[in-house]
């Protein structure tokens, strides 16, 4: 079943509970003319599609949201989590000819730069590294350091953000990607360990997958 699309005895239930709830699955039956046991997969899928909710004791009733309501709602839960990928890095000291080799052997677009201690240094896009090729300079002998969007001014997000803020700051933005970061405080300063990589392409995956998903 897809997102919204119901069958006739589960649009004939959402009616019987419209007019009716609370009422007990008993009680739907009955009015249906079928066993409890045959209704139970359909009230299944009504309360977890969040059509309906079930109270114990009191029974079944109308939640009164509509499928969009639900679509928005499930978009609004999906989490950093679920969709980030694994993160590509190099070193500040790389020079801009590796960053580019790397680029396109790990077939990403953007590239995360760490320092020593692995932490968030910077961040590389594919114009940064088009434009540092425009120049007369040798590209293996300039580093990466010297070309990338440098910290504090780099969007970063965390495993449990919301998926639709990053959607947003990626939006507002105008950037592809943003680093899915761990804040670790060593000696009292706030340090970042790069986890994971949320790009255009995870939005447009989890936008597919609620598209095409079973709501139970
Ligand atoms: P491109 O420049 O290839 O179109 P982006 O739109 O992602 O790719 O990058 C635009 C600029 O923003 C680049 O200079 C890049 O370094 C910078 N940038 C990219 N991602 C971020 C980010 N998460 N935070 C801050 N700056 C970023």
């Amino acid at each position: 079943m897809r997102t919204i699309e119901l069958n006739k005895r589960q649009e004939l239930i959402l009616q019987i509970v419209k007019d009716n709830g609370p009422i007990t699955g008993e009680q739907i039956a009955e009015k249906l003319s079928l066993t409890r046991a045959t209704l139970r997969p359909d009230l299944a899928i009504l309360t977890m599609a969040g059509f309906l909710d079930a109270r114990p004791r009191v029974g079944y009733f109308y939640t009164g949201k509509t499928g969009s309501q639900l679509f928005s709602e499930r978009i609004q839960k999906l989490t950093v989590k679920e969709f980030q990928s694994v993160p590509v890095v190099v070193k500040e000291s790389a020079s801009v000819y590796d960053a580019i080799v790397t680029m396109f052997l790990e077939d990403v677009g953007t590239l995360f730069v760490v320092n020593d201690e692995s932490h968030l240094a910077g961040i590389l896009s594919r114009k940064d590294l088009l434009r540092a090729s425009m120049g007369k300079q040798d590209l293996e002998s300039v580093p990466v350091s010297i070309i990338m969007t440098r910290m504090p001014n780099i969007t970063t997000c965390e495993q449990d953000d919301m998926l639709i803020d990053v959607a947003n700051k990626l939006i507002s933005k105008q950037i592809d990607a943003l680093p899915v970061v761990k804040k670790v405080m060593i000696n009292e300063i706030e340090k970042n360990e790069i986890i994971g990589r949320i790009t255009k392409t995870n939005i447009t995956k989890a936008f597919v997958k609620i598209a095409t998903e079973d709501m139970y």
